[in-house]
């Protein structure tokens, strides 16, 4: 078993010595599986795979500079490292052991359940929920998310005041780090969405 793949399409590169491609791909089995088609992309360019980079997203091929992708990569993981020391801090630590408590002391599994859900923190059925459950301190380690942290610290009656200026400083992070490096120009590529 393998992968069947052709050229779908070809366009001369950016300094036109070379092409951008896309590729179509698919199992060389009748089978089915999740994925049966898909796409990749490469630059038959060795200048331009220097500067460039060919991004899929959705059906769009973009072009994105292969600096923008760095400098991208640098902030995902400076906000990865900031969402560390913010679950770190002594305040924070506070809240999310304040919670697991709180969820321990719900009378029943069924009124956890209900709780989770109203604050939009889980998503399956009671069923599934009653199976997955092993205490709060296991919830909160597994689940537990700075965009949480408000919601908790209603939930439980704390204050917010500690952990606002420390979530701010998080977000302002995450939210530069959420923005995808910008495309040059218009794609170069969109697939059609039958395939
Ligand atoms: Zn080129």
């Amino acid at each position: 078993m393998g992968t069947d793949r052709y050229d779908e399409f070809s366009c001369p590169c950016t300094c036109g010595k070379g092409a951008f491609v896309v590729e179509h791909c698919e199992k060389d089995h009748p089978w089915r599986t999740a994925t049966p088609v898909w796409h990749t992309a490469r630059i038959d360019c060795p200048d331009c795979r220097t500067v460039y980079e060919i991004e899929q997203r959705g059906a769009p091929f973009v072009l994105v500079r292969l600096v923008d992708v760095q400098a991208h990569a640098m902030l995902r993981e400076e906000a990865r490292q900031a969402r560390e020391r913010l679950m770190a801090q002594p305040e924070v630590v506070a809240v999310v052991n304040e919670l697991a408590e709180y969820l321990d002391k719900l009378p029943s599994m069924a009124e956890t359940y209900r709780v989770l859900i109203a604050q939009r923190w889980y998503y399956s059925s009671l069923g599934t929920f009653r199976k997955g459950w092993s205490g709060g301190a296991s919830w909160v380690r597994s689940s537990m998310r700075p965009d949480y942290l408000l919601q908790a610290s209603h939930l439980t009656g704390l204050s917010t005041e500690a952990i606002e200026p420390l979530l701010a400083e998080y977000e302002a992070i995450h939210q530069r780090a959420s923005v995808e490096p910008p495309a040059v120009g218009s794609p170069i590529y969109t697939v059609s969405q039958d395939g």
